[in-house]
């Protein structure tokens, strides 16, 4: 190990009560979607504390960032941080982690540059708001990247893995319009929405036979008329749609439009249909940077689940996919000490909160410092990942 990673390791180890006891402090008060205020005081006045540049309410009212280095010294490195909750079940994703686990490598880089007086940027980054809230697009709308050439953050889950498959999800709200009319007595008035709906969902399940194995679409009809009496004017449904690429999610959108518009057309219905702006692109990882993560992490001991046990159990989706498409990026997922437990379930929440997490938490702390300082130190490295990058959005 250099000496400059030896350095960040020693300073996360340093600070390893006081790294716990700020995961403790997020976990014991878990709150929602843009509402992290607790998470966004403790955080930003710990990093405050260690000698960042702090900027409060930065975008939005629970995100922030914190900077130490000079534009323009360096490669400039963000590493994300999350710390919000479920509804009821609380830090059931561990989101407490991947907050404290960003500060700890925020510690360990700062650290291991001054010692070496070592040129760079480090932006910690606090993303509100994964949760469906979708945070990072709006930090990614106000331009919160433009300066930055790499994002890292890590993830708990039941595996570990630098190679996560999560998917590209959309949401698709889909209204069918017909004509009320008595449904007994001139039901040859009326124009049925809800035959609308039926066809819809049943093209849509017939389409599943020809979908990729890694494509997903599930959906619900939300309203499906006010009265049996009533031929129904108005039905709605609401789906999302998943594919591992952003590419073939379009493939797949173009092909669930289809059905929709099928649907329509054999009842005479009109169709409304929007796929939401605000959908999660899938995680573009770069593999120079997670195989340089993966050396770093084997080098502290952290063990790698075997690929073919991989399956099903990285999956999801994740707003750090959309930021992967802005600039290069890793988001590896890591193992928290209980076998089996599965994340947004009360046995996660469970070991999120226990010390049985810390020591694998910690890992990727380290291990993302060390990755950032190969970054910093390596000359061609940076050029590397962006030559991967480019290729790979051309694609
Ligand atoms: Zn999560
Ligand atoms: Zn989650």
């Amino acid at each position: 190990m250099t000496a400059m990673k030896e350095a960040a390791c020693v300073e996360i180890e340093k600070y390893t009560d006081d790294l716990n006891k700020l995961s403790q402090a997020i976990w014991e008060r878990p709150e929602l979607n843009f509402k992290e205020e607790n998470a966004h005081t403790v955080l930003t006045d710990f990093l405050e504390k260690h000698g960042f540049e702090v900027e409060r309410n930065y975008v939005l009212d629970t995100a922030f960032r914190a900077v130490f280095g000079k534009d323009g010294s360096g490669p400039h490195v963000a590493i994300l941080c999350e710390y919000d909750a479920l509804p009821e079940i609380g830090h059931a994703c561990g989101h407490n982690l991947i907050a404290e686990l960003g500060v700890a490598a925020g510690l360990g880089v700062k650290a291991a540059l001054e010692a070496t007086r070592t040129g760079g940027k480090l932006t910690v980054l606090g993303t509100p708001a994964e949760e469906g809230g979708g945070g990072k697009l709006d930090l990614i709308n106000a331009n919160a990247f433009e300066d930055v050439d790499i994002a890292m953050m890590a993830h708990p889950s039941p595996c570990v893995t630098a190679f996560p498959s999560c998917l590209a999800v959309v949401t698709c709200n889909i209204k069918f319009h017909g004509k009320a009319s008595h449904a007994a007595g001139f039901p040859w008035k009326g124009i049925n929405a809800l035959d609308a709906a039926v066809l819809c969902y049943q093209n849509i399940s017939c389409l599943r036979q020809q979908m990729k194995p890694d494509w997903r679409v599930h959906g619900i009809i939300s309203n499906g008329g006010a009265k049996p009496n009533i031929i129904p004017e108005l039905t709605e449904l609401e789906y999302y749609l998943r594919a591992p690429t952003d590419a073939e999610l379009n493939v797949l959108k173009e092909k669930v439009s289809k059905c929709i518009e099928a649907a329509a057309s054999a009842t005479g219905c009109t169709a409304e249909f929007e796929f939401d702006g605000r959908g999660y692109s899938n995680v573009a990882t770069n593999k120079i940077l997670a195989n340089a993560f993966v050396a770093n992490a084997e080098s502290l001991g952290v063990e790698f689940t075997p690929p073919e046990q991989l399956a099903g159990l990285a999956m999801g989706s994740t707003d750090m996919g959309n930021v992967t498409y802005v600039v290069p990026g890793i988001h590896p997922m890591y193992y928290v000490g209980v076998k089996d437990c599965l994340n947004h379930t009360r046995e996660f929440t469970a070991a999120a909160g226990s010390p049985e997490a810390q020591p694998y938490t910690l890992d990727m702390g380290k291990a993302i410092a060390m990755t950032a300082i190969d970054v910093y130190t390596s000359p061609d490295m940076l050029s590397e990942i962006n030559e991967e990058f480019k290729n790979y959005l051309k694609n």
